[in-house]
This record gives structure tokens, sequence and C-alpha cells, in this order.
């Protein structure tokens, strides 16, 4: 790891989306924004949907990422997550279709259709939309 960098490793089940080091780590945890420092004090965290943002001097990238887990420990952060995108990866079109799905089912108040499921598509869907209108 380098001198006053923190190592960042983000896996889904699907590959391991990121592997370097960086000066800040700022993710949306379960309780709201967290940055993370060199050094910081251990902690284990459940995340939200939301961007994960990865800075270096006055580059800063970002990822969607879906729940799951982070670890912070001396080695660095483990993140753990079902799902999580580089902006240039969302495809808009799936995205407008998963947001169209899950308004329809919101819409319908039909007592078979488990409406958490379909407001947590949603907001998938919309924070994939918006990585794409930020880039
Ligand atoms: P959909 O209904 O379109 O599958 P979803 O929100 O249910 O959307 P997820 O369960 O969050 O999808 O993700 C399943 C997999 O598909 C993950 O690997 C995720 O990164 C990928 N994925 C989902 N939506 C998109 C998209 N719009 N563009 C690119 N990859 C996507």
């Amino acid at each position: 790891m380098a001198e006053n960098k923190i190592r960042l490793r983000i896996v889904t089940p699907v590959r391991e989306l990121y592997n370097k080091d960086a000066e800040m780590v700022i993710m949306r945890s379960s309780i709201g924004d967290v940055g993370i420092l060199h050094g910081h004090q251990p902690l284990t965290t459940t995340l939200d949907y939301g961007f994960l943002r990865i800075i270096n001097g006055t580059e800063e990238i970002r990822a969607t990422i879906f729940g799951g887990f982070a670890s912070v420990d001396s080695r660095g952060i483990t993140i753990l997550s079902d799902a999580a995108e580089w902006p240039d990866e969302i495809d808009v079109e799936r995205a407008r279709a998963a947001k169209e799905r899950a308004e329809s089912r919101i819409r319908r108040n039909d007592s078979n259709i488990d409406i958490a499921r379909a407001e947590l598509a949603l907001r998938r869907a919309l924070i994939r939309l918006e990585a794409k209108e930020r880039k």
C-alpha cells in the first residue's frame, strides 16, 4: 500500500471491480456518507444504494454500488456487493426499462405485487440513470 493511501477492493459475484490504492474513498453506508482515509479506525458497515467516490488528487471516479458490506482494517477497505458498475458500463435503455417496470408495478396497487421490491428496483434504476447524466 502506498504511503498515505488506502487499498480499496470492490468485489461482486461476477468480478473484481477495483483493486487499487486511493487517497480517499467516500461510501454511502446505511447511516450516511462515510469518508475513509489511510489509517482509518477499523469499521464494518452495511452499504446503502448509491455512489462510491474514489478520490486521487484532483481526480474523482465514481461507481454505482447497490448494497452489501464494507470492512475497513489495516489492510484497507473491502467492499462486497451484489451489484456495482462504472458509469460507462451502464446500459441506459435497460435502466429506463427497469424504471418503467418498477413504476408500473408500484402504480398498479395490486396486493400480489411486492411493492418494497419494486421500490428497490426503482431506486437502482434512478441511481443508474443519474450516474449516466453526471458523466
Ligand atoms: P434489471 O431488472 O435490468 O436486471 P436490476 O436492478 O434488477 O435491473 P441488479 O439485480 O441490480 O439489476 O443487477 C444484476 C446485474 O446486472 C448486476 O451485475 C448489475 O451490475 C447488472 N446491471 C443491472 N442493470 C444494469 C444496467 N442498466 N446496465 C449495466 N448493467 C446492469
